[in-house]
């Protein structure tokens, strides 16, 4: 049966009577009853988080770490429930919900926990003037959080966690595609003992409430995670209000760059998971890869080889690497660039029209096949949109002047990944890449220390640690005479 969730507005469960279907991505079938919330849900939501603010503002670092771990506690006694929730319905595997996504979830909580613990303010003497001076950040008010959803608990939690950490309280509104692990995790709020109005959820179509959340009077803060158009759409909607603060992680169209030193069968696995992990789905997969011409047959054909060998099937086989995309609407936009592909007379090395789908595939389900794309210029929409699918198209070069000039030949500058042994080569070319961030020799691989943000189109502000802290805090300067 079909599972109904329902907002979470002052730690009440509040049902709606107009509700969205959502549905399993790997059969096509209904999944859960999303609330289509509005205007009103929005406004119970921020009036609940406005009243809370007063007190939650106000509460040690002590009390807001334990609440913290607390959730992180909850969160990893139900975690195996977690996992099989965000398999069904966002469609990813068990074995990478379970082992890095909701542990990652607990971990974002933990991890603020431990950040607002250590936290120091700044001071300076000036002793001419006989005067110290220090800094104070203080909470700023109610924030809204918009979450996407290619990793659904995962990304929401990273903002949640850094955000009441700060003493800020908020209003979440997950996507409305991925609804199910965020509806759970009201739950968890319950059980940690989160004071009732500090975490309040809203479900329902981005483009029905998400307008009247983030031009709320009452909301101070928007920190967002969604695609570039969205991100433009909310600019706009807020044009006018300038003391809002907003924080944008948007899309990407990332190049991966394989130098003629690289160690291919070393790292091949690890390039693979840059084009395909999560069915490409995720922000920071390398999408379109240069490689080097003395190397390109060889590359090609360990990539191809990859990709065959990787099972794509039902997310709870437990020997599934690649399940289906998110959702029809997705598919049917991934499936479109296989046809432009085809149209534009690029070859399709392996994947969609190449290969046939496994036997035992739910013909219902959104599966696309990993696919790897080549013979096109770096002009293509295939080379410059975000496809944000199982599809990686392949290009060579010659020069490393030449690679960086046509790795930032593109509208984002989220993430990149370098192959090369190459140790002076890999700064160099990593310090002149518009990436936010650039992995050497692996993809992935995340310190919450460091800032993570995008150049241009794929974004403004930066999360982590202290980033998100100064994200939802007023910093203050006093200045005492002695
Ligand atoms: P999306 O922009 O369609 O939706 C993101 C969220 O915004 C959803 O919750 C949606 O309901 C909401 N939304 C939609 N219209 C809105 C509006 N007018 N006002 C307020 N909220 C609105 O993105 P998506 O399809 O869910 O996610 C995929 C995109 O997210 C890709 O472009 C991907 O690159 C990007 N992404 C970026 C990062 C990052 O860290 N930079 C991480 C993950 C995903």
């Amino acid at each position: 049966m079909a599972i109904q969730i329902s907002n979470f507005i002052n730690n009440v469960f509040v049902p709606t009577d107009d509700n969205l279907e959502s549905l399993n991505p790997s059969d096509g079938k209904l999944l859960c009853y999303v609330p289509n919330s509005g205007k009103h849900e929005c406004d119970m939501a921020v009036e609940a988080a406005s009243q809370a603010f007063k007190t939650w503002s106000l509460t040690s670092h002590i009390e807001r770490a334990r609440v913290l771990n607390r959730i992180a506690d909850e969160i990893e006694k139900n975690a195996d429930e977690l996992a099989r929730a965000e398999s069904q319905d966002q469609g990813k595997p068990l074995s990478i919900s379970a082992n890095f996504e909701i542990p990652r979830a607990a971990y974002n909580f933990r991890f603020f926990a431990a950040a607002i613990l250590s936290h120091k303010n700044e001071s300076t003497e000036l002793l001419h003037l006989k005067s110290i001076s220090y800094t104070t950040e203080v909470p700023s008010g109610v924030a809204v959080l918009i979450s996407p959803w290619n990793l659904p608990l995962y990304l929401l939690t990273w903002k949640i966690a850094p955000c009441i950490a700060s003493g800020c309280t908020c209003v979440c509104k997950p996507s409305e595609f991925t609804s199910l692990t965020a509806y759970m995790l009201c739950d968890i709020f319950l059980k940690a003992g989160v004071p009732p109005g500090v975490v309040n959820v809203v479900f329902g179509l981005g483009s029905k409430i998400g307008n009247d959340l983030v031009t709320h009077p009452d909301i101070r803060l928007i920190s967002f995670t969604g695609g570039t158009t969205t991100g433009d759409i909310i600019r706009n909607a807020i044009a006018s209000q300038s003391r809002k603060r907003l924080s944008l992680e948007l899309g990407g169209k990332n190049p991966g760059i394989v130098f003629e030193d690289a160690d291919l069968t070393k790292h091949i696995k690890a390039i693979g998971n840059s084009c395909f992990q999560n069915s490409g789905q995720i922000c920071l997969c390398s999408s379109r890869y240069y490689v080097h011409a003395s190397r390109i047959d060889e590359f090609l054909d360990l990539l191809v080889k990859h990709a065959r060998s990787l099972v794509v099937g039902d997310p709870f086989n437990k020997n599934t690497n690649m399940g289906p995309v998110v959702s029809k609407q997705h598919y049917d936009k991934v499936k479109s660039y296989i046809d432009l592909a085809n149209k534009t007379g690029c070859q399709i090395l392996c994947g969609e029209t190449v290969d046939e789908n496994p036997a035992d595939l739910d013909p219902n389900g959104y599966y696309i096949l990993p696919t790897v794309i080549t013979n096109l210029d770096d002009s293509s929409q295939l080379m410059q949109e975000e496809i944000f699918g199982p599809i990686v198209c392949v290009t060579t070069f010659h020069e490393e002047d030449e690679v960086i000039e046509r790795a930032n030949n593109s509208r984002y500058g989220l993430a990149a990944t370098i192959w090369t042994n190459d140790v002076g080569r890999a700064h160099r070319v990593s310090r002149a890449l518009q990436s936010g961030t650039t992995w050497i020799n692996c993809f992935l691989v995340r310190d919450l220390n460091m800032p993570f943000g995008g150049f241009k189109d794929s974004g403004t502000g930066r999360e982590g640690y202290p980033y998100s802290f100064e994200f939802f805090t007023e910093k203050k300067t006093t200045c005492v005479s002695y």
